[in-house]
């Protein structure tokens, strides 16, 4: 068997699209454009070109790019005192820190200045909590992308055994939260978890989130299951997830390439989730 391949670049093309149309119907229908603060400390490359790849896709949304950069040396209280200006400012739908921050900063006690309403990123403990409790929230990026995936191709999850591999705060919990109140059977693994390949082979739906390439072979995939792989490394060879892509492909019935799966998702998620925000914000029933 050779697996499908996820298009995650043409899914996200997709959700940016119809954020766009929304944002417009948004306009159109007398409201606000949603805007989103992107604020990066310092001159980190890799941040930088984070923070510009979302700025230009907000932009082009038909959302107001209202990007704060500060200098390397700003001391805590001045980042502090920003985010507040931003909490408190009604242009600003939401709020991205771009992390990390430079090591004299408490990038915790930071993000506390940004309200639950206004954490487009959605990592704040409140967000957290509510995605816990089933409640409606703001859902972290990356696991709200391998979602909108899943709902792509049709992958059936009431009832289905979904295994997450990783428990980290920014993919694996959330991850996990999602599927559940999807009506999934859900199992995490991670680095303590006994015979890994024998947990994931029971997985209609795996989600890969390890941070260790080529972690799952052929020999953790039940024949026909969906693999969603959110490793991603540069390698030698090129970048490369934490599934051996190859191998994996000859057995699964779906499976997201890297690149091209899980990452372009994020930022989409991204763009949807400041919708959302400005949409709760501005009193409007949110979809
Ligand atoms: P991400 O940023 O994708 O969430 P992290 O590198 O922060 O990834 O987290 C890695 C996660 O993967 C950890 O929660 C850890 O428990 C899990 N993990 C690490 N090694 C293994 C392993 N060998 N098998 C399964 N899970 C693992």
């Amino acid at each position: 068997m050779t697996a499908r391949l996820i298009d995650g670049t043409a899914v996200a093309r997709a959700v940016r699209a119809d954020v766009g149309r929304r944002v417009a119907e948004l306009v159109a229908g007398g409201g606000t454009a949603p805007g989103l603060a992107t604020v990066l400390i310092g001159d980190d490359p890799a941040s930088e070109v984070y923070v510009r790849n979302k700025r230009r896709l907000c932009t082009e949304a038909g959302m107001a790019d209202l990007h704060r950069h500060l200098p390397g040396d700003v001391d805590q209280a001045t980042v502090a005192a920003l985010l507040d200006e931003l909490a408190a400012d009604p242009e600003v739908s939401g709020i991205l820190l771009q992390l990390p921050v430079p090591a004299h900063l408490d990038s915790e006690a930071l993000l506390s200045h940004i309200p639950a309403e206004k954490d487009v990123d959605g990592l704040s403990t409140a967000n957290a909590g509510l995605l816990a409790q089933g409640r409606p929230g703001l859902r972290p990026c990356t696991p709200a992308g391998v979602m909108a995936l899943l709902a792509d191709q049709d992958v059936a999850l009431s009832g289905a055994e979904a295994v997450v591999v990783g428990r980290s705060v920014l993919v694996g919990r959330p991850m996990a939260q999602l599927l559940l109140a999807a009506d999934a059977t859900v199992t995490i693994a991670h680095s303590r978890t006994r015979d890994l390949a024998a947990v994931c082979r029971r997985a209609d739906v795996l989600v890969v989130a390890a941070g260790i390439p080529g972690l799952v072979g052929a020999d953790a995939v039940k024949p026909g299951a969906t693999v969603i792989d959110v490793g991603i490394h540069r390698t030698e060879q090129g970048l490369r997830g934490d599934v051996d892509l190859d191998a994996v492909a000859a057995v699964a019935g779906a499976v997201t390439p890297v690149p091209g799966g899980v990452g372009p998702m994020t930022i989409a998620m991204l763009l949807a989730n400041t919708l959302t925000a400005a949409t709760v914000q501005q009193g409007r029933p949110s979809r």
